[in-house]
């Protein structure tokens, strides 16, 4: 029989459907044929093809827009937002609107066209997220934005137009209604329990263990009971923290191996699938230190989300994260 479960993040439901559990091998996802690192302008000699370097991690005797970085951030050459202009807002009759004011970044992962991130040394991972830290702060401080939201697709199937391993940031003037839904959902529940949700979940899915993948000292990584997607993987700070601002050099250090481990496994046990990384933080001006728990959400895109999931927001997901987690718990070592 199908089960509904709640995720109580988002207080979305979900159908697990046992009746058509689905295994790793099930999910075919067809390899994309590789474009190679002809004309790629995220590899060693093609600086000239992206918009000037923002911020690059490179030997003091390189000059910018040069090879020898080890981490690049440059602007997306096609923004969904602009930071050109102002942020004014518009407004036609009853509609409302406004200029399109944000800021679009690319955070090359390294010079390597084909390593991605399970792959890389642990040291290259932290670059990549010290990187992603050092922008957050500065993106932090233009008043006009609000939001900083950091992603990453990986494969076609799920969005990614370019195969040379990369991040993205785009900082929005608006809180995403996603975060807002989060937020709403976090605040209510702190107002009520006297203790911050995520927290409580992480506790919870501590307790009943089955579907944890690892946990140190700073991060816990698991399928979450109300797992939309298979294989649907999360990675929280275990310490309660609202932004991933604020995080310290040791939790950089450690997210860099819970992140490599994370995509380890399901790299090993899906064969590189295509997934969406999000990374879910408090809004830029907003006091949400005890009730907010900045996180890693990584959906992989092995089904289609159709009509019904676009009708009511239910998601149909074929695997019960108990058997995802069995699965990847089976992998041994990913980071070696
Ligand atoms: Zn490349
Ligand atoms: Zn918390
Ligand atoms: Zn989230």
């Amino acid at each position: 029989m199908p089960e509904l479960r709640e995720n109580p993040v988002t207080q979305s439901w979900v159908v697990i459907a046992t009746e058509r559990a689905k295994r790793p091998t099930d999910f075919v996802h067809p390899a994309a044929p590789r474009k190679g690192t002809a004309n790629c302008p995220f590899c060693y000699g093609n600086e000239d093809k992206t918009p000037p370097e923002i911020l690059a991690y490179r030997p003091q005797d390189t000059r910018p827009d040069t090879p020898g970085w080890r981490v690049r951030v440059v602007p997306n050459k096609f923004p969904a937002l602009s930071d050109e202009g102002d942020l004014v807002a518009t407004r036609e009759g009853f509609f409302r609107g406004m200029t399109g004011y944000g800021v679009h970044e690319v955070v090359v992962e390294s010079p390597e066209h084909d390593l991605t991130l399970p792959y890389q040394t642990p040291e290259q991972v932290y670059n990549v997220l010290s990187a992603l830290k050092e922008r957050f702060a500065n993106l932090s401080r233009d008043r006009r934005l609000r939001y900083v939201q950091i992603f990453k697709n990986h494969g076609g199937v799920a969005g990614a137009s370019l195969e040379h391993p990369h991040f993205q940031i785009i900082a929005t003037p608006l809180i995403p209604a996603e975060t807002e839904t989060e937020l709403k959902n976090a605040y209510d529940y702190y107002h009520e329990h006297g203790e911050c949700l995520f927290c409580r979940m992480m506790g919870a899915e501590l307790g009943e263990a089955r579907r944890i993948l690892r946990a140190d000292d700073s991060f816990v990584t698991f399928n979450p009971y109300g797992s939309r997607f298979p294989f649907e993987t999360w990675i929280l700070p275990r310490h309660h923290n609202s932004s991933f601002g604020s995080i310290s050099e040791k939790e950089v250090r450690d997210l860099a191996l819970a992140v490599q481990d994370a995509l380890g496994r399901l790299d090993e046990v899906l064969t590189d699938p295509p997934y969406n990384l999000i990374l879910h933080t408090a809004p830029l001006d907003l006091e949400a230190r005890e009730y907010y728990h900045w996180h890693i959400e990584v959906l992989p895109r092995l089904t289609i989300v159709a009509g019904f999931e676009w009708g009511t927001g239910f998601f149909i997901n074929p695997t019960p994260p108990e058997d995802a987690a069995r699965f990847l718990q089976e992998v041994k070592n990913p980071e070696e």
